[in-house]
């Protein structure tokens, strides 16, 4: 059993980086840049995280066992953010089989002619799952809002449309965690140029990534507003701070492990209680 005062400073150090509802909420407020919550560098982060890595495998193997929640991760973040990287980091060493990874691209007209979240409804997690999502509904308040692509009061009502449908989500048996991959403009610039210059590296650069980074305000201000808008205590926002990868794949990894331990899950019985084998 954990003593009482390391539940409660692991409560702490997760609360910290969830996002509060109100009007407060200021993201300019957070480095990204920063490795707060830890008091050791990359070298031991590094190490931590491979334990970390086993013990979601485990967590993933009982999941799937128990076969009674389903686990949906949300990654948002600018491009070069980090989201491929925290999948592949994270999720090193866990079964295959027991994760999917659900991209969301620009729609297709299929997808456009239906509500926003149909496609979404449709890659959620079943019983004993683990999906992320490798962008999200939250394009439809982001993207959506930058470019002008549709009107305001449609993108500003489409809030309480997520609040709604994650509420259900959640009742119905899922956890959903929800990651913002926070990094800064120069490091996007590094990452870029990164791609740029290294030859294994080309086929990750689009020209678009230009476009988008000439409009970094006004993404910023788009996720200020959604972020606090949308972390409700059952499907809260983490923010991570992402410059080095090394703190965003230990935080994420942590939050994740911790959110699995905590639903005590057990391995069922055996069926009918058998005990043995009876050879015929
Ligand atoms: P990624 O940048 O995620 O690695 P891509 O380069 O294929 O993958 O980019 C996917 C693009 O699809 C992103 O620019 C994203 O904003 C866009 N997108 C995703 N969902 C929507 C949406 N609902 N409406 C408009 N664009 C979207």
């Amino acid at each position: 059993m954990k003593s009482d005062k390391k539940a409660e400073n692991e409560k702490k150090f997760y609360d910290s980086c969830r996002v509060k509802t109100g009007n407060n909420f200021q993201l300019s407020r957070i480095a990204p840049q920063d490795t707060p919550l830890v008091s050791f560098e990359k070298k031991e982060a590094v190490a931590e995280l491979k334990k970390l890595n086993v013990r979601l495998d485990e967590l993933q193997e009982l999941l799937y066992a128990e076969s009674k929640y389903k686990i949906l991760i949300i990654l948002q973040g600018m491009d070069t953010s980090g989201k491929d990287g925290t999948i592949r980091d994270v999720f090193a060493g866990v079964n295959p089989q027991g994760v999917k990874v659900k991209s969301f691209k620009v729609p297709t007209s299929e997808e456009l002619a239906h509500d926003f979240l149909w496609r979404v409804h449709q890659a959620t997690p079943a019983n004993g799952d683990i999906v992320i999502f490798n962008r999200s509904h939250y394009e439809d308040v982001l993207i959506v809002r930058v470019h002008d692509l549709i009107k305001k009061n449609v993108w500003q009502r489409r809030y309480d449309h997520i609040n709604d449908f994650e509420r259900m989500l959640t009742e119905e048996g899922t956890v959903i965690l929800k990651f913002f991959l926070y990094i800064s403009k120069d490091e996007q610039k590094k990452r870029l140029q990164d791609r740029l210059d290294d030859c294994q590296k080309h086929w990750k650069f689009r020209v678009t990534d230009l476009k988008e980074r000439k409009l970094w305000p006004k993404y910023m201000k788009a996720y200020n507003d959604m972020l606090p808008k949308t972390s409700t205590p059952h499907a809260p926002w983490y923010i991570i701070p992402a410059d080095h990868k090394w703190y965003r794949n230990f935080l994420i990894a942590s939050i994740i492990v911790n959110a699995l331990q905590n639903l005590k899950m057990n391995y069922p019985q055996s069926p009918n209680n058998l005990k043995g084998v009876k050879v015929v």
